[in-house]
């Protein structure tokens, strides 16, 4: 069971809906291709579209599960084992955690009351810098990873309302109070920094020194 449990759930929700990226509905930008609905440029098809839900998340999704189609997965060795082609999916903490995976049956009607943190917090993620170490530090970037879509905040690099990352990095210092999103973000980042090095943050703003 995760310590963020729905109550906490529910006040990060809450914390987030009443700010936003930018002043305007994106979604008329680009058709609602985050949501699969549109043909922007997408070479997959709607149904493979769909995101995990936050560990400890589903118990508030499950008070109004109808909307979303629902699939359980569960972590196996092979999803925490690094290949010479592939890194590992999951960190070694969630081997045999059952996921909750979730999919908009009706995305054109978003119930966005409901809509689950992934929603949310996109297109920024989080960065450890020095993932695992004393002077681990959160920071916000752009979404960098493989999309089945093109976001336009993303690609035209879309300044993006102070007073929601602002927001968006409080929920993730909650977030990351639980061991296994904090593992996630820490596997996520090494990988990361491993590939292309230290991303730029988009907040904090970058006034300090990443170094
Ligand atoms: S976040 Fe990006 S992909 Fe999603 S609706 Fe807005 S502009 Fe489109
Ligand atoms: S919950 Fe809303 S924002 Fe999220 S994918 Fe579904 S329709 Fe899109």
């Amino acid at each position: 069971m995760s310590i963020l449990t729905k109550e906490v759930y529910r006040e990060l929700y809450k914390k987030l809906d009443g700010v936003f990226p930018v002043p305007y509905d994106c979604g008329t930008l680009c058709g609602k291709a985050c949501c699969g609905v549109s043909d922007y440029d997408r070479p997959v098809r709607d149904d493979e579209m769909g995101l995990y839900l936050y560990p400890g998340e589903e118990e508030l999704q499950k008070e109004a599960p109808d909307w979303l189609y629902w699939s359980e997965e569960t972590v196996e060795e092979t999803d925490i084992t690094e290949t010479e082609e592939f890194a590992a999916l999951f960190p070694p903490s969630f081997l045999g955690r059952s996921l909750s995976f979730v999919k908009c049956r009706a995305p054109l009607h978003c119930h966005r009351e409901h809509r689950p943190l992934q929603c949310r917090l996109f297109p920024t993620q989080a960065h450890l810098l020095h993932a695992g170490k004393r002077r681990e530090r959160l920071i916000l970037i752009l979404n960098d990873m493989d999309l089945p879509y093109h976001c336009p905040l993303i690609e035209e690099e879309v300044k993006l309302n102070e007073e929601w990352l602002r927001t968006v990095y409080e929920v993730w210092e909650t977030l990351l109070e639980d061991p296994l999103v904090h593992d996630m973000v820490a596997l996520d980042s090494l990988e990361r920094e491993e590939e292309v090095g230290k991303p730029t943050a988009i907040w904090p703003r970058p006034t300090f020194r990443q170094a």
